[in-house]
């Protein structure tokens, strides 16, 4: 439902029936009569002007018994909206979820608690599944009653069992209003024992532990950078800190890029905090259902629940007393949001602590080059971990030229050290982040490539559906036995992509079993989790996959890790190329190596002397952020300018170049007196998306809130055609 009587600052009379009603406030979603219609608004505060109470309309009523976003989330609404260039009400619309907005309510249910004292060896005798129910329950000390529902799925019991347990008494019934909460079926609290209860630190982790503790008893805004290695026990710390914040009362928020991708941190974070010390912890992710993110929103205002783990949006949750908030992973593009509004998770994450004079702990092996520069200038606190647990070794890294090679896809080295470890039953993991089977088609007789009819790029060729695709809009069609040029029959393919490299591994070691992860291979529902699941368990060998299995698994048994195209990132038209590459070859080299056995990591590149791979090989972060940042700092680039990008797109070519040269004319003065470089426009790398052509300008400026408020009004008055789409991105992470 779109909010629009939200973002007008508009003044309404409250009826004395609504001020003393339990939950309403400053961030109450409220019913208002805007014109002829009822709107939703969100009460903002007290109004300024005296107006008579006579001439203004009334509130209608309250949305929901609790405010749907603090007095804090407010002001942090208005800040981003004059930040990131956008209207007030797409901010609200993606800060409160769809089912409260909708005036979702609660659900009554048949729910079940254990009785204790009844539980005797005599009546469970012979009953297996009703003894698991009991098992289960008794070691559940964050909830004590449970949905029936939710406990014959998780359990996979049926409904006589637990009818059973009731006519023994050893269960309660009752109706109550249940919580639709997608409990562990989905992301299990896996972790027991020493996972669960904590490890003894190591002394690098109590110094930093100590530090950050310091922060969060001053009762003031720090930003803490956790920079550890991979393997260090970045993870620990973050629980250790949290641990404390609970216990003094406080509230926490804990981002993760993106929850069904690291799974194994949500795991232990819900083992240490449910299992253990009895919090319940709120997973916020894509896959909840509305009635689930109803309960558990409502969860987290009531001060129920202190603990939410989410992906970005989950920065936006009304935890109550709010004292810590952790960015995990804090380097990852995902943070980022691609469509309005264009914020930064990790970024709001920052501003929203110094809101609520919090804590801000952001953790990284890779640390961007924008938080690197704010430890350098002093706005951030750094804290570091520079060895793996246990003095586990990093692992050993072998760059191969690739130039050299003759084979296409492994090298001669990467294909030795597979049969080893395939014959010591250790795993492998191969990442290569391009997905499909050949990446184009060609005609060495006259030259024809593969492209797509609406994209300017060439097409996919996936080798198991007999179809070629365009990566950019999904467009396919079938695989030509001709040219469809020339009609000569010598098709070429070219490139590789992960599904090829699936059929080599299969060629390489017949015997070996061998999984796929990929957006193509994980479409379906939990076939990510049942694939990491059965790597993880030891029921397959070698797992082949794009970037997405890059960050955050930790699996003790692989030995060797083949990055087979390191380059590929650093082909990109950004100037974040070097540090993607960088990042990419640390992160995925954290993967080897986390057991017993020391690791080794393959690198295959047609670049073996670029800075990302020699230093990265070194895992040199100092060396590489040293070079980087002055390299930025030469270009004008960020981190030590922002650089807003400005999108158009039309199908008329000449229109976008006639409007944006316009549009450049009439901004490029006051631009200019703000200190602003100008870029553009030009044509993006990639021209045409989907039949519209796309054209860009950059503008590199020292200060977002001195420059983009005041692009925004121009941006509003100009008269754009009608047919012309324009998109602006302050701080923006992804240039094509
Ligand atoms: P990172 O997030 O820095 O890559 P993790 O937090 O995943 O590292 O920790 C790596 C492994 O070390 C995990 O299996 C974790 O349980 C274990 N670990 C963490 N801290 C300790 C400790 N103090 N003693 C023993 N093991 C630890
Ligand atoms: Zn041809
Ligand atoms: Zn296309």
């Amino acid at each position: 439902m779109p909010m629009r009587g939200v973002g007008r600052g508009l003044t309404y009379a409250v009826g004395a029936d609504m001020v003393g009603l339990d939950g309403f406030g400053v961030g109450s979603l409220v019913r208002i009569p805007l014109g002829r219609r009822v709107e939703l608004g969100i009460v903002m505060g007290e109004g300024e002007e005296a107006v008579p109470e006579a001439r203004l309309k009334r509130v209608l009523g309250l949305v929901q018994p609790f405010p749907v976003v603090r007095p804090e989330g407010v002001q942090l609404a208005i800040w981003l909206a004059r930040y990131y260039a956008c209207g007030l009400e797409q901010v609200f619309e993606v800060m409160i979820p769809g089912a409260v907005r909708r005036g979702m309510g609660r659900r009554e249910g048949r729910a079940v608690r254990l009785i204790r004292s009844a539980v005797t060896e005599e009546a469970l005798k012979g009953a297996r599944k009703q003894r698991e129910v009991v098992e289960f329950l008794s070691g559940q000390l964050a909830r004590e009653i449970w949905p029936r529902a939710l406990l014959m799925k998780r359990l996979a019991v049926s409904g006589v069992v637990l009818d059973g347990l009731v006519k023994k008494g050893v269960l309660e019934e009752s109706l109550e209003v249940t919580e639709r909460v997608a409990y562990g079926d989905e992301l299990g609290a896996q972790q027991v024992g020493a996972a669960a209860h904590g490890h003894d630190l190591t002394e690098e982790q109590a110094v930093c532990v100590k530090d950050i503790l310091e922060s969060v008893e001053k009762r003031q805004f720090v930003a803490h950078l956790l920079h550890g290695v991979t393997g260090s026990g970045k993870t620990e710390v973050y629980m250790r800190v949290m641990k404390e914040v609970l216990a003094a009362g406080g509230g926490v928020i804990f981002l993760v890029p993106e929850v069904a991708l690291t799974p194994q941190t949500v795991g232990r974070l819900r083992a240490r905090f449910e299992a253990v010390s009895g919090d319940r912890v709120v997973v916020w992710h894509s896959q909840l259902s509305d009635g689930e993110r109803y309960d558990g929103w409502r969860a987290v205002a009531n001060g129920e629940a202190r603990v939410v783990v989410g992906a970005r949006s989950a920065v936006f949750a009304p935890v109550r007393n709010l004292k810590l908030v952790v960015v995990d992973e804090e380097h990852e593009p995902a943070y980022k949001q691609e469509e309005v509004p264009r914020y930064n998770g990790r970024d709001v994450a920052v501003y929203r602590a110094m809101l609520n004079e919090a804590v801000c702990l952001l953790g990284s092996a890779t640390p961007s080059m924008e938080t690197l520069h704010n430890v350098a200038i002093g706005k951030y606190r750094e804290n570091r971990l520079r060895k793996r647990i246990d003095d586990r070794q990093l692992p050993l890294m072998h760059v191969v030229d690739m130039r050299r090679e003759k084979a296409g896809v492994f090298s001669r080295l990467l294909a030795d050290k597979m049969r080893e470890r395939y014959e010591r039953r250790e795993q492998v993991i191969l990442f290569l982040n391009r997905r499909g089977h050949d990446t184009s088609l060609n005609c060495p007789d006259c030259g024809f490539v593969a492209e797509c009819d609406f994209c300017s790029i060439t097409l996919t060729h996936h080798f198991r559906d007999r179809r070629l695709r365009c990566h950019m809009c999904g467009f396919e069609t079938g695989v030509p036995s001709v040219c469809p040029k020339c009609r000569s029959p010598k098709i070429h393919y070219k490139g590789t992509g992960t599904e090829k490299v699936e059929a080599h591994v299969k060629r390489l070691l017949p015997m070996a079993r061998v999984a796929r992860i990929d957006a193509d291979t994980t479409r379906r529902k939990h076939a990510l989790r049942e694939q990491l699941e059965a790597f993880r368990q030891g029921r397959l060998d070698v797992l082949v996959g794009t970037q997405m299995i890059a960050k955050g698994l930790d699996f003790p048994n692989v030995t060797l890790v083949g990055l087979l195209d390191a380059d590929l990132s650093m082909h990109m038209p950004d100037f974040r190329a070097a540090e993607r590459t960088f990042q990419l070859v640390v992160q995925v080299s954290g993967r080897a190596g986390r057991g017993d056995r020391a690791g080794e990591v393959v690198l295959q590149t047609y670049l073996p002397s670029a800075p990302p791979i020699q230093y990265g090989r070194q895992q040199d972060f100092d060396g590489f952020t040293e070079l980087e940042l002055k390299q930025r700092r030469e270009f004008g680039y960020p981190p030590y300018r922002h650089l807003i990008h400005h999108l158009f797109r039309a199908a008329n070519r000449e229109k976008l170049d006639f409007y944006t040269r316009q549009w450049v004319r009439h901004v490029e003065p006051g631009l200019k007196e703000r200190g602003v470089e100008v870029r553009g426009p030009a044509p993006c790398p990639v021209e045409r998306i989907q039949n519209l052509y796309r054209y860009q300008i950059w503008y590199f400026a020292p200060s977002v809130t001195r420059v983009v408020p005041w692009l925004q009004e121009q941006r509003t008055a100009f008269k754009w055609d009608p047919e012309m789409v324009e998109v602006l991105d302050v701080d923006a992470m992804q240039l094509s």
